[in-house]
């Protein structure tokens, strides 16, 4: 916990800083692979991974000398002119995902902003809607980044207070697995999406499970259904897996547990390597190619730094077998968490090294259970009052999860 060194530290980003978050009590120096140390020297094993964006291993050394070769040579260009990382970056993401088209970005707020344009884009010249009637349907418990547009159709109040006036074109609908414990027959969030659509629905945009949200994931077959309705009534589907993509799941992407394909893919945060910020959206040409030069850009989108960067980022998820490594020490994690079968632990649930552990109401809150684990060595983030994420850096090993779990049962065994 925070000594007097560390709370200068602390100090000081209260005093000259916005007060926009309510960090862990912990001042980092430097980080290696699945470790974080802070400036007393005290080491840490992450098990939050900068909410997904540390999947390679914080300073991944091939992602590090790559980074540093390519800003020595060319680094910031602007899309007014072509380069050939940015060239290499749009073969390999299109080769590996099977999209034909990629936008690229920076911060994944700006690829979901993008996915909305290109929605409405084709809303109004595909579909056929009338001009600035374009609806997009989101779920409950949403979380798509910060932006005004965005915030504007989440249902958080604490991401909204204050920040309207917001844009029209938003209708809610129920996500599964919030409202009932969703069983397979449960069809109370398909028919709240059914309700929302009319003739002026262009998309509906989800997250195939919800990370801010709590870790929700639906049933089986739910995303499947959704993908149907889309199908039946002439809409997009549109996946943010800015967080659940890129093998965190198990999966190159969450979709293909469902065994379904989106029409538009929203990814971010691990597709910068851990060392930069990189998004994209990804879809047909048929929805692509209603941007036109002047429609949409961004200065330091698909820069050269960024394209080797996320280039690499691609390749190592195959070279280091980080998505193997996700669906098996997740199925791995998630069993050694259930056996812990403590009064207060409500629910584990998750899927591959994305794994939330709810915990009933009560005195105990899931940030007081994040304090204890860092005394014991072990850095995660609550989300919301209850929920405990663990999401490591894909390349952790099992040894590390057993140590892990030695301290997790440890702090539970502390509180009776
Ligand atoms: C983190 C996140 C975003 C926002 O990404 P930023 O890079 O913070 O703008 C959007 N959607 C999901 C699902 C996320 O997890």
């Amino acid at each position: 916990m925070s000594s007097d060194f560390q709370n200068t530290y602390i100090s000081k980003e209260q005093l000259y800083g916005a007060n926009n978050y309510s960090p862990l009590p912990v001042v980092l120096e430097k980080a290696k692979g699945a470790y974080l140390w802070d400036v007393d020297g005290n080491k840490y094993l992450d098990l939050m991974s900068a909410y997904s964006a540390v999947s390679h291993g914080h300073s991944h050394p091939e992602l590090v000398k790559t980074l540093q070769e390519q800003a020595a040579k060319l680094a910031i260009a602007s899309r007014a002119l072509y380069s050939e990382p940015f060239a290499a970056f749009l073969e390999k993401l299109t080769s590996i995902t099977g999209y034909e088209s990629v936008l690229t970005m920076n911060t994944g707020a700006e690829a979901v902003e993008t996915a909305i344009k290109a929605a409405r884009r084709w809303g109004y010249f595909s579909k056929g809607i009338a001009e600035d009637k374009a609806e997009i349907i989101v779920a409950n418990g949403n979380f798509h980044g910060r932006t005004t547009t965005i915030v504007g159709f989440s249902s958080e109040p604490s991401y909204k207070k204050g920040f309207g006036p917001f844009d029209n074109g938003f209708k809610q609908a129920e996500y599964c697995g919030h409202e009932c414990d969703c069983i397979e027959s449960c069809n109370l969030s398909i028919e709240s999406f059914k309700s929302q659509i009319n003739q002026n629905t262009c998309a509906i945009l989800v997250e195939p499970i919800q990370g801010e949200g709590g870790i929700i994931v639906p049933r089986d077959g739910w995303l499947k259904q959704i993908r149907k309705l889309c199908d039946d009534n002439n809409i997009l589907l549109i996946l943010d897996e800015i967080q659940s993509g890129l093998g965190r799941t198990g999966k190159l992407f969450a979709y293909e547990h469902e065994g379904i394909r989106p029409d538009g893919l929203i990814i971010g945060k691990a597709l910068g390597g851990g060392l930069l910020p990189v998004s994209a959206f990804l879809s047909s040409k048929e929805i692509m190619d209603h941007f036109q030069p002047g429609s949409h850009g961004s200065t330091f989108g698909g820069n050269p730094l960024a394209a080797k960067v996320a280039t690499k980022a691609l390749e190592l998820l195959y070279e280091d077998h980080l998505i193997e490594n996700s669906a098996e020490l997740g199925d791995f994690f998630m069993q050694q968490l259930n056996n812990i079968q403590h009064p207060l632990i409500k629910q584990v649930r998750g899927k591959g090294l994305w794994i939330g552990v709810e915990l009933h109401s009560g005195d105990v809150s899931a940030k007081d259970i994040c304090k204890r684990l860092i005394k014991k060595g072990i850095i995660s983030k609550e989300t919301h009052q209850t929920v405990i994420r663990f999401a490591p850096p894909l390349m952790i090993t099992k040894e590390q999860i057993i140590w892990a779990m030695e301290q997790i049962r440890a702090v539970f065994k502390d509180i009776t």
